[in-house]
């Protein structure tokens, strides 16, 4: 049998392997209050419209700039680093996957002894796409839980668990995903202190809270701050995220990466948006008032609803369990996201929408209360 026939063998055991990263569902239902992939339910600015709009024109036959540069300015102006500090990417995941290429090595190609070179290490629950980097690059993903109220570990409990202090590179979701915890700096910062690695801290939802670890980027040489354009700036479609961190470290990433990773549309969008900055703010102050308010509802419909600084609610349902929740809301129309695994499976994670969205959940959720028990 010819391998052009079956040709499974001519791909990589390590990929034929793989179980790849599953995004939550993006529905072509009309309809749906989507309330499952953490999306901003506002538009972006109309400043920031125009500004796309605006740019459609011939001019998309050029290559866009290779670097991001202008925006990699306004970056660094914003954030008081240097344009060598910033590389932006197509989407943070983009970086991520940049990070793991950068920083790890495979398993393979490395002695037993050293194994910490060939480590992605990642708190549990977190981001579900750290391990599948992990694979993808051969290396040795090494999960570490979070304490039982999503906190993180105290020094004693992370020995215990085999944290791995030399890794080679460790990402933290910071505020938590999904539980919404946010980190304090000055425990991030011990924590960033205490490794021989890279550590990158995942701030993909720190416009939701009320504190940031920005600082550490730019005080500690192993620590990257992770920014994206998506949640925050209602960006999800343009794929712009960013890394903040030493010129050491950030120019590897630029030596890897594609030549012209960040496409013309995003670049022009993401300017426009460092140009209306007051704008956004008071969009998140919105998010932040309506996830409040749907957590004292949710409180009040009997769900444990953990506090929040992002811009989703994780929250443990009364009377059935999580995925029946999951599923009468989908039958009402509303799509929220359920992660099956151990530290998780009890509970929903709710993005939050607009107020009419909220209480369209809400409404289900009492409809859905009003239900014999099975
Ligand atoms: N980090 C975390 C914790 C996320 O939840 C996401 C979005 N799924 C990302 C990074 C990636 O965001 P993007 O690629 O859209 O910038």
């Amino acid at each position: 049998m010819s391998a052009a026939s079956h040709p499974n063998p001519l791909v990589r055991p390590l990929v034929r392997r793989l179980h790849p990263y599953v995004p939550g569902e993006q529905p072509k239902i009309q309809g749906l209050i989507k309330l499952n992939t953490n999306e901003n339910p506002h538009p972006p600015s109309p400043k920031v419209l125009r500004a796309v709009k605006a740019a459609v024109d011939g001019r998309l036959r050029l290559y866009p700039n290779p670097t991001a540069e202008p925006l990699r300015e306004k970056l660094a102006a914003l954030h008081h680093c240097q344009p060598e500090n910033i590389i932006v990417g197509n989407g943070s995941d983009e970086l991520l996957a940049l990070a793991t290429r950068v920083f790890v090595e495979p398993q393979s190609d490395v002695p037993k002894n050293a194994v910490s070179r060939a480590t992605v290490q990642f708190f549990s629950p977190s981001y579900s796409l750290y391990p599948v980097l992990a694979d993808i690059a051969g290396a040795r993903g090494h999960p570490v839980a979070l304490a039982p109220d999503f906190g993180l570990p105290a020094s004693e409990e992370l020995k215990k668990a085999r944290w791995d202090f030399g890794a080679a590179l460790t990402f933290i979701t910071t505020p938590n995903a999904p539980s919404g915890r946010g980190y304090r700096p000055a425990d991030l910062a011990n924590l960033c202190a205490a490794q021989r690695g890279v550590v990158v801290l995942d701030e993909a939802y720190v416009d939701f809270a009320e504190e940031n670890a920005l600082a550490l980027a730019l005080r500690h040489p192993n620590v990257l701050v992770a920014r994206t354009f998506s949640k925050a700036y209602s960006l999800c479609f343009q794929r712009v995220g960013y890394f903040v961190g030493h010129a050491d470290l950030i120019g590897a990433m630029h030596k890897v990466r594609d030549s012209y990773n960040v496409n013309g549309l995003g670049q022009v969008a993401a300017l426009a948006t460092l140009s209306d900055l007051a704008w956004y703010r008071r969009g998140f102050r919105r998010i932040i008032a309506t996830r409040e308010h749907l957590r004292r509802e949710l409180a009040k419909l009997d769900f444990v609803a953990l506090p929040s600084q992002t811009n989703f609610i994780f929250a443990r349902p009364p009377k059935f369990p999580a995925q029946t929740w999951l599923e009468e809301f989908r039958r009402r129309k509303v799509l929220v996201r359920w992660f099956n695994y151990p530290a998780t499976r009890e509970c929903l994670r709710i993005t939050i929408g607009t107020p009419a969205e909220v209480d369209t959940l809400l409404r289900a959720a009492r409809a859905i209360l009003a239900l014999p028990e099975l």
